[in-house]
């Protein structure tokens, strides 16, 4: 049975909808916390520290930043929430060192084992959606297709709707393989150890919201 204590991962390529799907699930079953591991990373790259440089010039190169970085990022996110307040995870662990180093973390601050929901979508289709969203320059709220075909302001906040510097085709293609190649063994991880949840990730977003629903209704 989920409750707000209950932690998840929601584990798919970007643009696979994984945002809207975690947002979805918070809002259903609990009200944990969304916490994304690439917005985590861009706040510190905003800054002007080394770590800051050094990590955006990673991202830009559209290569994943070292394991022990995001690993110190998500230790001192989670020490500060208290374990009651369920969290769900979107762009982290992404590779088995991650996530063994989650499973000590998540151990040490006595949080439940994670739900891992899995969201299945055709390379073709990330490329398309992610050739196409658009993120707004103040708030960072992403825009996907076909919203962000027509809409050039952010309805939040009102800024101005821009391609991510990070979201051209060989940037895209890179990180995709990239993600195939390690996610393949996170989800084997978590296969071994407890639930993980497949859904179809390639219909319309109220249809994969709607599967998600059922299937953690079961758990
Ligand atoms: P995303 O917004 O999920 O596409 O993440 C943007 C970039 O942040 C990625 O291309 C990576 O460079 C970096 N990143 C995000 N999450 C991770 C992670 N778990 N491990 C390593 N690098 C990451």
């Amino acid at each position: 049975m989920i409750s707000q204590n209950s932690n998840f991962i929601i584990i798919g390529p970007s643009g696979s909808g994984k945002g809207t799907q975690a947002e979805f699930i918070s809002q259903n079953f609990g009200g944990q916390k969304h916490l994304v591991m690439g917005e985590l990373l861009r706040e510190i790259a905003g800054g002007e520290t080394d770590l800051g440089k050094k990590i955006k010039k990673t991202i830009n190169q559209g290569k994943w930043v070292e394991d022990k970085v995001v690993n110190q990022v998500i230790k001192e996110t989670l020490e500060v929430i208290d374990k009651n307040k369920g969290v769900i995870l979107d762009g982290y662990p992404r590779t088995v060192e991650q996530a063994r180093y989650l499973d000590e973390l998540f151990k040490r601050l006595d949080r439940t084992h994670p739900i891992v929901v899995n969201l299945i979508v055709l390379p073709k289709s990330v490329v398309y959606r992610l050739l196409n969203r658009k993120v707004c320059d103040k708030c960072g709220m992403l825009y996907h297709p076909p919203e962000s075909l027509s809409e050039t302001e952010c309805k939040k906040c009102g800024g101005k709707l821009v391609r991510r510097e990070d979201d051209t085709e060989e940037v895209i293609k890179k990180r995709l393989s990239e993600f195939h190649e390690k996610a393949k063994d996170v989800i084997e991880y978590y296969r071994e150890k407890g639930k993980v949840v497949d859904i179809d990730g390639e219909p319309a977003i109220s249809e994969v919201s709607s599967q998600i629903k059922k299937a953690l209704e079961k758990i």
